[in-house]
């Protein structure tokens, strides 16, 4: 890396977003820098992945690398309130409709981002780890050049890919919070929670309250991811320290207290911001914007790495139309920035109003219903399933409907309301210190935590 040599691209971040990019562009034939200022490996929260991103990881070559790395498959997801009013809901992805994959898997991040970020050194890019960058001091069209802690980096493009960190959508105050969407997360690692057998097996299990909801995530064979999503409205006023507040939550929903009466793990959560914003315009002179870096969305539905590896794709592919062929074949700039803007505000407006949904009480008594229509249900599934890039017409017919249909359940009720499940009016039944028997999946710390 010297200050002379021009890259044809500088990737911001070496995340599963940043490292897709560069593995397509690198595979191009391009000339690549990945600047991380982390070290790998490193923990990362986000670790149910949907039936696409498989699709995207087959893409890019390294689906086997994952399948070989610790995971658990994941066919669906059961939605229950907290204190099993109403049972259990299921949503198979074998209801997609379309050819799509019918499902998907978790796993940790720390065993993905790493293999993602080798790939990405393995495909011919150069990836430099504990390099932060500084400042962004020329962005021009196919002249670029940033500061690092490792001196000066000049290329033609650059693809800021650097998550929360938002590097592009900070320095130009381009990020805008969702007016609601103001989460914030508790979470750790378990070992012996309970997993469902028969129609739970294998599945997702979120767990709705009205003060926000949980997850109950499989990574691999023993060991489960369990998050607590407070809103607001709870996270701003409870009087109990941050570190202590999925405990907290836990012992006052039943699902919770039944499935985690047997878990190992630590005593005290993490924390993390889950704001949700995005960073319009999503490209500008010299640089696109992709992943957590262009927009981040509530967790619910697990779209974030789906929407990082789909943006990835978008992003390599106009670098690599603009640098390579036939001169008299490649695109405009001005024509490849244009596409990338439309093509991610296309997918995270669908992205934005399907969690939207989640927090419809509409909605929420429609997914409860016993007399879902299961046409309508599919077409769901298939959004669920993160096919949200090329939706078909008659899913994209349905899911009008479905919208029609919340429109009217708020005005007057065709289906049954469902009461919430309240947490802080549950009565709280005290359970024993986790016991610490599990070697921790915690390295460095990700930029957005705030314990
Ligand atoms: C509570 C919670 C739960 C979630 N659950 C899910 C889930 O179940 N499924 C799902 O798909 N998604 C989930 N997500 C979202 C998911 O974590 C993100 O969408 C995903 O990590 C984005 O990947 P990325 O590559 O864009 O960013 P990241 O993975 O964050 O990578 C960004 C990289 O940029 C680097 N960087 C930052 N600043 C700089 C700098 N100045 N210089 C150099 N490098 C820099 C960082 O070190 C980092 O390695 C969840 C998120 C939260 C908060």
């Amino acid at each position: 890396m010297s200050a002379e040599h021009l890259y044809d691209c500088v990737v911001i971040g070496a995340g599963p977003a940043g490292s897709a990019a560069a593995i397509e562009m690198a595979r191009a034939g391009l000339d690549v820098i990945v600047l991380d200022r982390g070290e790998f490996p490193r923990f990362r929260i986000g670790e149910s992945f949907l039936p696409r991103t498989k699709r995207a990881f087959r893409r890019l070559g390294v689906l086997d690398k994952c399948m070989a790395l610790p995971h658990a498959r994941k066919l669906g997801v059961e939605i229950s309130l907290g204190d099993w009013r109403h049972g259990s809901q299921y949503f198979y992805f074998r209801d997609v409709f379309g050819n799509g994959d019918k499902e998907a898997f978790n796993m940790a991040r720390i065993h993905l981002d790493q293999m993602m970020m080798e790939s990405a050194r393995e495909a011919g890019a150069e990836v430099r780890t504990s390099c932060a960058l500084r400042a962004v001091t020329r962005l021009h069209d196919g002249d670029v050049e940033v500061d690092t802690e490792s001196g000066p980096v000049r290329a033609r493009w650059m693809i800021d890919a650097s998550g929360q960190a938002s590097t592009i959508g900070r320095e130009r105050e381009q990020r805008r919070f969702h007016s609601f969407l103001r989460n914030v997360a508790y979470f750790e690692h378990f070992e012996g929670v309970i997993r469902p057998s028969g129609r739970g097996q294998n599945c997702f299990a979120l767990v709705v309250a009205d003060e926000g909801w949980f997850w109950m995530i499989p990574l691999d064979d023993t060991r489960t991811s369990i998050g607590f999503v407070a809103r607001e409205s709870l996270h701003r006023t409870l009087d109990v320290p941050p570190e202590d507040r999925l405990r907290w939550a836990i012992e006052r929903t039943p699902v919770l207290r039944e499935r985690m009466a047997h878990a190992v793990g630590p005593n005290q959560n993490r924390v993390i911001s889950d704001f949700t914003y995005r960073c319009d315009p999503f490209s500008g002179a010299g640089h696109f914007l992709i992943g957590d870096a262009a927009a981040f969305l509530d967790p619910v539905w697990s779209t974030g790495l789906t929407l990082g590896l789909l943006g990835a794709e978008q992003a390599a592919g106009s670098v690599i139309r603009m640098l390579t062929g036939p001169l008299s074949l490649r695109t405009s700039a001005a024509c490849e920035r244009a596409r990338h803007h439309a093509w991610t505000k296309r997918i995270t407006d669908r992205a934005f109003r399907l969690v939207e949904g989640f927090y419809d009480p509409a909605f929420r008594d429609l997914l409860f219903s016993p007399k879902r229509t299961k046409t309508l249900e599919r077409a769901f599934i298939t959004l669920l399933a993160g096919e949200i890039d090329n939706i078909p017409f008659g899913v994209g017919v349905r899911c009008q409907a479905l919208r029609g249909l919340c429109s009217i359940q708020r005005k007057r009720a065709v289906a049954a309301r469902v009461r919430p499940f309240k947490i802080t009016l549950a009565s709280p039944v005290a359970m024993p210190p986790f016991a610490e028997a599990m070697p921790p999946l915690r390295e460095k710390t990700p930029e957005n935590s705030i314990s």
